[in-house]
């Protein structure tokens, strides 16, 4: 089934199924040749192709989910990310980037670029101004993140597609963290959307995937790089993220409600300094998340009162495990100084407004009521021992 029209739980649930015509079982049977005939066939297929039935498939129910022409799928976030950024630059070529960005993506680009000869510009900030004054003649890509990590700043997206239309230049988004249940970026007229399928897509920590949303025209050109990079998905991971797909809006808006509990019950509690989640009324940028996101999201960070011992708060955690990655049915927590932007300088860390108490939180689907009774335990026992400490 190929309808776009249909609502998200449909698409999810129904729209790129590879059809069983031979026993006629309910789910997608999975094809896992990499050997197909070439003579009689419409189609060449290979999986580096990226073009095997169960591939095939499952970009139609990408591109549903995000309301674009096509969907692509890779063997990582990063292979979609890097992929996407190499086929629209070449040497001479110059990007501009928002600041805050997933540390992985940030990493590429300051570590690989230079050396095949692409120029790049970190914005200062994310307002109109520091990306206009940030494009030169031969800017060709402008690449944001909203909501970003960890810090859930929320990019404008109307005004960056503005903002480049008018100088013919590509945008692209990573739009892991809203996923496409609470954001459609093609609505707003940002041309190429980026997930890592590894996170809310997938959904249950046991998929590595990334995937693209674009128009036939962008994935054409994306295709061409794709082949010869050859980051594509195994046809096993591409069954396995078409069935966690199926479940992705009823995750995705549990997580909603609960990180917007928490964020509110976090928000109150006097040994927390600051909680920042763009369904907050305090948050900076809550209006423009308001306008441009259907929810808030599953993601949200806080900090500890300096006094209190972070390491030792997630330590007593019971529930709520510290871990690495993000948006698995089951809440995790993790010191981003410590992980995801581990590999950047304490300076850069500084710059980027990452503290060394920060802790990004990504809620699961449990019950809220027993995600705050575990913070409730940690935070008891922590402030209990600042106290015997300073005594
Ligand atoms: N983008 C964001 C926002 C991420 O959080 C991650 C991974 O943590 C990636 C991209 C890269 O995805 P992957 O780890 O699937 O390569």
């Amino acid at each position: 089934m190929t309808n776009s029209k249909f609502g998200k739980n449909t698409i999810c649930t129904h729209v790129g199924e590879v059809e069983d015509t031979q026993f006629k079982g309910a789910i997608s049977p999975i094809y896992m040749s990499t050997s197909y005939a070439y003579e009689d066939v419409e189609v060449k297929r290979y999986p580096r192709y990226f073009n095997t039935p169960n591939q095939e498939m499952l970009d139609k129910k990408i591109a549903a989910l995000e309301g674009t022409e096509a969907g692509m799928i890779f063997g990582s976030g990063m292979a979609a990310v890097s992929t996407a950024l190499l086929a629209f630059l070449n040497a001479g070529d110059h990007i501009v980037l928002q600041k805050t960005l997933y540390g992985g993506t940030f990493n590429l680009v300051e570590e690989e670029f230079s050396k095949m000869g692409i120029e790049y510009t970190f914005t200062d900030g994310l307002a109109r101004e520091d990306f206009e004054k940030a494009i030169q003649a031969n800017t060709k890509v402008l690449y944001i993140e909203t909501p970003s990590n960890p810090l859930m700043t929320i990019t404008d997206m109307q005004m960056i597609a503005e903002v480049a239309k008018s100088k013919g230049i590509v945008t692209m988004i990573d739009n892991t963290f809203a996923s496409p249940v609470n954001q459609n970026p093609a609505q707003y007229g940002i041309d190429i959307i980026l997930h890592s399928a590894t996170k809310y897509m997938g959904g249950h920590s046991d998929i590595l995937a990334g995937a693209v949303a674009a128009s036939n025209a962008h994935m054409e050109q994306i295709w061409h790089k794709a082949k010869n990079l050859g980051g594509s998905l195994s046809d096993f991971s591409v069954w396995m993220l078409e069935r966690s797909l199926k479940t992705l809006v009823l995750r995705v808006k549990q997580q909603n409600k609960n990180a917007k509990k928490l964020a509110k019950w976090l928000d109150k509690k006097e040994e927390i300094q600051a909680v920042y989640y763009p369904g907050l009324k305090s948050h900076p940028d809550y209006e423009l998340a308001k306008s441009q996101m259907s929810g808030f999201g599953g993601m949200l960070s806080f900090e500890l009162s300096e006094e209190l011992d972070t390491a030792a708060f997630l330590k007593e955690l019971k529930l709520i495990k510290p871990s690495m990655s993000l948006a698995g049915v089951e809440s995790t927590i993790l010191s981003p100084t410590q992980t995801s932007h581990a590999l950047l300088s304490a300076e850069e860390r500084k710059h980027q407004g990452i503290n060394d108490g920060l802790l990004r939180f990504s809620v699961g689907i449990e019950d809220k009521e027993d995600l705050i009774a575990d913070l409730e335990q940690a935070l008891e026992k922590v402030v209990k021992d600042s106290l015997n400490f300073s005594i």
